[in-house]
């Protein structure tokens, strides 16, 4: 096997790779200071599928007035460093800051690339409020991104977790399947055996990522038992209409992974240049309805600013109370009475 091509970090290494212009070394390097750079391997094609999503733009200095550094508002609800607690039942746990990539809309950009993982007495501090707080049914890992963690590291942390005996659910929010499938060996498998029943959400947005490598980490994934969903977040020159949405929701499914949630992209400081509308997002969602399979569609939400949680959107198809005008999956209406 050849070996593995290292990551690009730097603007002189995208430069050297093609996937940016000499001329805007400047205002790039600008950018790489904000906002950190790191594509993987897999990630360096020249589809824009995956450029505009890992490779720096000039637009991202422009912050627009409605953008915020706290876009969903997770530092409103932290009890402990590391923790969001919002709704009663789950608690999200940032095991780590780091990524494989960084992507350039990330709604947690303000926070990820900073130094690395929990302290051993944040964790502490974060496992005794997950044990002392009976509520909480379902522990979320998310980031940065849990699976750059070494196998050794996640079993210790996923032992710990186990111990508790109301948490019933792991839930693992990672692109690592996706941008460095080779990260999926059998270690890392082996330390997602334990009692809490693992899930793995997987972040994907575009066609192009599910190369043959990430298949087949979707594959052994799905072959130990492990259930697996996705998330895709909507952007725009990305993945914002319907035709390219249905082949990635498509080809998940045919892999067996479940879309779960498509998000409207958030109010992160540099990010309008991905941002649709509402509306737009609306006509997609109504336009794949009846068209693909209900096992292939998403809930499209809205990640509420200041703290207040998700809110699922999606076409209007009810209006009126009694009788109701429903408009079915053709755009025909029909009147409806409970
Ligand atoms: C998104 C999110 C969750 C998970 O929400 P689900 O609808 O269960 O997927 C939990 N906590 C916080 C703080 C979140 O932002
Ligand atoms: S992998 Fe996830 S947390 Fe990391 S930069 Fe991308 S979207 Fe943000």
């Amino acid at each position: 096997m050849a070996p593995r091509k290292p990551a690009i970090t730097k603007v002189a290494d995208l430069i050297r790779e093609g996937l940016a212009d000499p001329t805007e070394a400047e205002v790039l390097d600008q950018v790489a200071e904000n906002f950190r750079i790191r594509i993987t391997p897999e990630m360096q094609g020249q589809s824009e599928g995956l450029a505009r999503q890992f490779v720096p733009s000039a637009e991202e200095l422009t912050i627009r007035p409605e953008e915020l550094t706290d876009p969903i508002g997770d530092a409103a609800h932290s009890p402990v460093p590391g923790l969001t607690h919002r709704y009663p039942d789950r608690v999200i746990l940032h095991a780590t800051q780091t990524c494989e990539v960084y992507c350039r809309f990330c709604f947690r950009r303000e926070a990820v690339g900073s130094d690395g993982a929990l302290g051993e007495d944040e964790l502490d501090a974060a496992i005794d409020y997950i044990a002392r707080t009976p509520a909480i049914w379902e522990v979320i890992l998310t980031g940065g991104d849990p699976m750059v963690l070494s196998a050794r590291r996640l079993s210790a942390l996923l032992n710990r977790i186990a111990a508790i005996d109301h948490v019933a659910v792991v839930r693992f929010h990672t692109r690592v399947p996706v941008v460095s499938p080779e990260r999926v060996n059998d270690a890392l498998i082996a330390a997602l055996r334990i009692r809490p029943a693992v899930y793995v959400v997987v972040h994907t947005n575009h066609p192009d990522e599910l190369t043959p490598e990430a298949r087949g980490a979707f594959g052994r994934l799905a072959d130990a038992g492990v259930p697996l969903l996705s998330q895709t977040v909507l952007l725009r020159g990305v993945n914002a209409d319907a035709e390219t949405l249905e082949r990635l929701f498509r080809l998940l499914v045919s892999h067996r992974v479940k879309p779960y949630y498509l998000h409207h992209c958030d109010l992160a400081r540099g990010t309008g240049h991905f941002r649709t509308t509402i509306a737009e997002g609306e006509a997609i969602m109504s336009a794949l309805r009846g068209r693909v399979s209900g096992v292939c569609l998403p809930t499209y939400v809205l990640d509420l600013p200041g703290g207040f949680g998700k809110v699922p959107l999606g076409a209007r198809y009810v209006e009126g109370s009694g009788p109701f005008r429903i408009t079915d999956y053709l755009g025909r209406t029909h009147l409806y009475s409970d």
